[in-house]
């Protein structure tokens, strides 16, 4: 262990939440250490797509949270020494079944009500933004603050402004165990050596069970795979991001009416991410296969099909690739933010499909819990004994 033997807090995991725990606590004057397997980042983060929104949750706290989470980038953006290539041009829910008009209103009621910027298009005014949309799709839903943005850039971004701020950034170095003295934190072991230490936050993603339990701690998450397929680059087949209402059905593991067989097993719903490379992401999947993130005919051939049933015309475009990767998922879908049972030991995981959007939030939230301020959002929602109650 040449970089660091001791620090005050070491974080466990450099994808996007860890890289942003780390930032938030070195930037608040912490002595602070990451310890990450591969590079940063290597998890999830460097397999999914990069929406940070707020459409994909229903009014509520966790709306509010995701919210939150999205009004801190454009004030991190300026420190960061990358561009993140965030862009908050919106994404537009689209409803292919006249049975869902009455939730989209609802859901328009109560988004305003929690301060976001949303408008109803009817069948016409969509189609005069979005001429290759499918005729049977009635309406869309815009939420106009929400974005996209490049997560390997933002993990990145986020790791080196906090070594600018102190942090000592351990990269293709493993956390083996946590280490105890009674009941209290007091060491990472690594494949390098000990970093002594009095508190660390676990932020492995799904790995993060792994590493909780030799500490002797409990954390319910299990990995959700994740389809993306990427087109060539194309011009004109769509003019922003696009979801299907179906997505928030899919992402909640509800049946629904109007799909394939296969759509509804593998959790299929369109989500559209075009890039600033000139590219379109291609969503989305969800299926519980353990740790595998092999890309499968069948699930890319749904999701595919998903797309052209909105989209039409995307059978003109050529796909040039298709990666999986793995949500890390509670039982009830809500992040894990909290402290446990062990003194000075904390979880950040958890984010299922939200982690991107909700990285910033999360390392702001931390910094407050681990500096013994009020946090700016009520972290009950988040406690890891929820799951035991
Ligand atoms: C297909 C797909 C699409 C998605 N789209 C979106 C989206 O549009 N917007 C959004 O917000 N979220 C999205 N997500 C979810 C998002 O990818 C995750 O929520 C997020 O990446 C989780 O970040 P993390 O830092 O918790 O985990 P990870 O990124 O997995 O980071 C955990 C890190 O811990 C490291 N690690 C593991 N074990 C050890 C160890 N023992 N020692 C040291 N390091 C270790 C790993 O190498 C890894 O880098 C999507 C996910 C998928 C699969």
């Amino acid at each position: 262990m040449n970089k660091r033997e001791y620090a005050d807090v070491v974080v466990v995991g450099g994808g996007a939440i860890g890289a942003a725990v780390t930032c938030y606590l070195a930037r608040s004057g912490m002595d602070v250490a990451l310890v990450e397997l591969g590079e940063v980042p290597w998890g999830s983060s460097k397999r999914c797509d990069g929406h940070a929104v707020t459409y994909d949750s229903p009014p509520g706290f966790f709306s509010r949270f995701c919210k939150m989470g999205l009004d801190l980038f454009p004030k991190i953006i300026p420190e960061l020494p990358c561009d993140i290539q965030f862009e908050p041009e919106g994404i537009g829910l689209l409803a292919d079944d006249e049975k869902d008009l009455d939730t989209l209103h609802q859901t328009l009621e109560g988004k305003r009500s929690e301060g976001m910027n949303v408008e109803l298009w009817d069948q016409d005014e969509l189609r005069r933004h979005e001429p290759h949309v499918a005729p049977s799709v009635v309406a869309c839903l815009n939420f106009w603050g929400d974005a996209k943005l490049n997560p390997m850039r933002l993990a990145f971004g986020l790791s080196r402004l906090a070594e600018k701020h102190g942090a000592a950034i351990h990269t293709r170095t493993q956390a083996r165990a946590i280490l105890k003295d009674k009941d209290a934190v007091c060491g990472v072991e690594t494949d390098k050596g000990v970093i002594r230490c009095r508190r660390a936050v676990l932020c492995a993603g799904v790995w993060t069970p792994v590493i909780a339990h030799t500490a002797g701690v409990d954390v319910p998450i299990r990995p959700r795979q994740g389809h993306i397929l990427v087109t060539e680059r194309v011009r004109g087949l769509v003019g922003k991001n696009y979801a299907e209402f179906g997505y928030l059905a899919a992402k909640g593991g509800q049946k629904r009416s109007g799909v394939s067989r296969d759509m509804e097993q593998f959790g299929v719903a369109m989500v559209l991410e075009p890039t600033s490379d000139g590219t379109i992401l291609c969503g989305s999947s969800r299926r519980f296969v353990g740790m595998d993130m092999t890309p499968h005919p069948a699930v890319m051939r749904a999701q595919a099909q998903r797309i052209l049933h909105f989209f039409p015309k995307f059978a003109e475009a050529r796909l040039i690739r298709s990666y999986a990767g793995l949500r890390p998922a509670t039982p009830d879908g809500k992040p894990i933010i909290s402290a446990t049972e062990v003194q000075g030991l904390y979880v950040a995981a958890g984010h299922e499909g939200n982690g991107i959007g909700l990285s910033l939030v999360t390392g702001h939230v931390v910094t407050q819990m681990l500096k013994g301020e009020e946090p700016d959002f009520d972290l009950e929602h988040f406690r890891l004994d929820r799951f035991r109650q």
